[in-house]
This record gives C-alpha cells, sequence and structure tokens, in this order.
C-alpha cells in the first residue's frame, strides 16, 4: 500500500523498483521518492498508533537497505500521507488527519546541514524540519562574558513580551544553583549522558565553558518555534561561532561590560560563585571579549553601562520599541488535511485536492501551499510556507 514520486515524475510501484530479495518488510502506509540513485520510503501508520514516521532508504548502486540515522523531531505518523519530490535535497511530507500546525514537513537529504552532518557522524543522513506556516523571525543569539548582564536583558524581555519570545532551554552538566530549576533554567544533565547525545547529533552546538559541557539541543530551539515565539539562545563565544557556521538564520548580539574592574565587581556582588569559579569567569571573559569583537561574528554589539539604558537599545534593536507584546499567532488556520487527498504540483505551488475530512469537519475541497518562499530549514524549522484555500 502506498505511493512513489520521482524527481523525473514518473511512478512504478515500489516492489518492481527494487531487486528480487531486496523487498521491504512494512509496517503501514508508505511512499517511495526517487532521488538520483537512491529510493527514500517514509512509512507511516496502518492502524493510526502513535509512533514516528520511520524513513528507509534503497541505494539502487549498491542494491542495499539503509536505516539513516534521522536527525531534528520526527513527525508522527498518520494512516495516509503524501511525498511531494520538491528538489534533490528535499522531499515534502504532507500528513492526512492532521491539522494546519502539523500536515507539513520536510524531510531533508542533502541539502547543506545534512552534508555537514554526514561528514561528522559518517554514513547516511537525514534530518527533518517541520513546515511553518508563516513568517517567524530569526532567532536571536545573545552572548557576553559571564556577569555582564544578559540574563537580567533575557528575563526582561521575557516579562515584557512573553508571546514574542520564548526561551531556549540548554543542557548544562554544572550543578543547579539555589533556585534555579531543573527544564526551566537548564536542563541539568550527566556528562556522559550529554556526551552521548552529542555524539548521536541531538544538539545544535555545544561548548566546554568554565569546566562544565553547556549546549543547545535541537529539541529546546524547536519547542520555542512550535510555541509561535520567537527564540531567544544564551550561549558563550563559542557557541556562537558554531550556530554562526550551521545553516540556523539568527541575529548574533553580543553584550560588553563597560570595563574589566565593572564586570568584576558585578560577578562578585551577585554572588553566585566561588572565588575560584570567579577567577575562572574572568580570565574566560579576557578571551570571549576578544572573540566578540572579531569582526564577521556578532550583528550587533551592546556595552552594558546602564542596564535600563541597554534594555531600550536592545528593544530597538529587536524593533520593539512602543511595541505592545504581540499575541502568539494561532497555529491552526481553520482546516484539516483530510486522509484521501490527492497532490499534483504546479511550479512553486502544491495543489491538495480534498476529499472528506476522516473527523467529520468541514473541510475545503481545494488547498494551495506556496513554497515560493520557503526560508531556514534543519536544523530547526521551514519557514515561510502559504496555505490559501477555497473556502
Ligand atoms: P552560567 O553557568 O553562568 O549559567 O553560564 C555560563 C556561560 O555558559 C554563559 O556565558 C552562558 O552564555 C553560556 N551558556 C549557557 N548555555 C549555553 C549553551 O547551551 N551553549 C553554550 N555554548 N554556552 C552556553
Amino acid at each position: 500500500m502506498g505511493q512513489e514520486t520521482e524527481g523525473e515524475n514518473s511512478s512504478y510501484p515500489l516492489d518492481e523498483l527494487l531487486p528480487v530479495g531486496c523487498e521491504l518488510k512494512t509496517k503501514g502506509y508508505q511512499t517511495a521518492t526517487i532521488i538520483c540513485d537512491r529510493i527514500y520510503v517514509v512509512e507511516g501508520s496502518s492502524d493510526g498508533a502513535n509512533f514516528p514516521i520511520d524513513v528507509k532508504i534503497f541505494d539502487k548502486t549498491a542494491g542495499k537497505w539503509f536505516v539513516p540515522t534521522v536527525l531534528g523531531t520526527k513527525p508522527i505518523a498518520s494512516r495516509v500521507h503524501s511525498a511531494v519530490f520538491l528538489s534533490n535535497d528535499r522531499i515534502l511530507i504532507i500528513k492526512g488527519d492532521s491539522s494546519a500546525d502539523d500536515c507539513a514537513w520536510f524531510l531533508e537529504v542533502d541539502t547543506q546541514f545534512v552534508r555537514e552532518r554526514k561528514k561528522l557522524l559518517g554514513g547516511e543522513v537525514v534530518a527533518w524540519s517541520k513546515g511553518v506556516i508563516g513568517n517567524k523571525t530569526k532567532p536571536v543569539v545573545i552572548s557576553g562574558p559571564s556577569g555582564v548582564g544578559k540574563g537580567t536583558l533575557i528575563s526582561r524581555l521575557m516579562k515584557d513580551f512573553p508571546n514574542t519570545f520564548g526561551f531556549s532551554v540548554s543542557h548544562t552538566t554544572r550543578s543547579p544553583r539555589e533556585k534555579e530549576i531543573d527544564g526551566v533554567h537548564y536542563h541539568f544533565a550527566e556528562r556522559e549522558m550529554m556526551e552521548k547525545d552529542i555524539r548521536e547529533g541531538k544538539f545544535l552546538e555545544s561548548a566546554l565553558v568554565h569546566g562544565n559541557l553547556y549546549g543547545t539541543s535541537f529539541e529546546a530551539v524547536e519547542a520555542v518555534t512550535d510555541a509561535g515565539k520567537r527564540c531567544i539562545l544564551d550561549i558563550d563565544v563559542q557557541g556562537a561561532r558554531s550556530v554562526r557556521c550551521s545553516s540556523l538564520e539568527a541575529l548574533f548580539i553580543f553584550i560588553c561590560p563597560p570595563s574589566f574592574e565593572e564586570l568584576e565587581k558585578r560577578l562578585r556582588v551577585r554572588g553566585t560563585e566561588t572565588e575560584e569559579q570567579i577567577q575562572k569567569r574572568l580570565r574566560n571573559a579576557k578571551e570571549e571579549i576578544d572573540q566578540g569583537r572579531s569582526p564577521g561574528l556578532f550583528d550587533h554589539i551592546l556595552v552594558n553601562d546602564n542596564i535600563d539604558t541597554c534594555y531600550e537599545t536592545l528593544k530597538k534593536l529587536l524593533a520593539l520599541d512602543d511595541v505592545a507584546d504581540a499575541c502568539s499567532q494561532p497555529s491552526s488556520k481553520g482546516f484539516t488535511i483530510p486522509a484521501d487527498h490527492s497532490v499534483p504540483k504546479a511550479d512553486q505551488k502544491i495543489l491538495v485536492h480534498c476529499g472528506t475530512a476522516a473527523s467529520g469537519q468541514a473541510c475545503p475541497n481545494l488547498l494551495v501551499f506556496d513554497i515560493s518562499s520557503l526560508k531556514g530549514g534543519a536544523p530547526g524549522r521551514t519557514r515561510g510556507l502559504s496555505v490559501w484555500t477555497n473556502s
């Protein structure tokens, strides 16, 4: 049971594409998309069971099946889906029985991000990126030496604009401070476990900072985007450099102290570190400030000599001056992709002809997915998808 699509738009039953002895044992509904010498089989659920969509690759040249390393949050399988060949680097999966905020997923098979990760991890790699309707603004990376006031600036943004911003909760191997809550301020992790997750490609970036491991998981960034908010990452300069080199588009802001003496004073006043830790953080601050000022890394450098003035400048940079906190956009645009739909592609538009929604809900006869202005992609969401309906 399933559907086959190909770059050149011809279609054959999957069995006919496979040499004898290479048949696939399937759990449920499947689509097969041919890109060059590979067949990408995306497998759904036969009985509506709640498990992630599976991906398998058949290499026609080698005559073998591969189970790739799958990066990014995986979509939950639906009973039926459609696979649309977009280009040699990605396939659009449209899930049946799904609402607008869960219907479009991109399976990246040869994007810059996938190629980078292939080099790093070896073997076959694919990545999922959820399609987000509309154009959510880029994540904001905020860096600066310990004690410079990043935390205060971010807390103010989150307090004044709770519907606009969401904080990317990092993982760290350092011990929690008094009043720090696991899952809110950080995910406090065992070193071995975190190192394993990094090796398995679950992190956008990670770095050794002041003797502890810190890192941003893909899941942390995606959780914020899924809530319809702009993601703020509080990470050190090494992390900012890694994100800059990745395919995540972001705005990079570096916060500088007015002087080194002032930084030392602030670190002591906050009283959260031992003298030994303060000394270590001060030694690292010199290097961080030099790195932060290096050309091409940060888009903006702000000097925090007065927290109120610095906050006003930050708001201006983020185009927030005189702007009320926007209510987060409702993610569902009030339609559901029914299980029985057909999907032709016309230039940059995918036309979804709908049957009846299995849920019994009213659904339009035609949905048009416009993919002409896509932005972003794994790691993170694919933004800029437009959808029109005829109702
Ligand atoms: P703290 O221990 O004071 O919370 O953080 C120490 C440093 O680690 C800060 O400069 C902070 O920006 C940085 N940091 C926090 N989370 C991350 C992360 O996920 N990745 C990286 N690279 N640095 C982080």
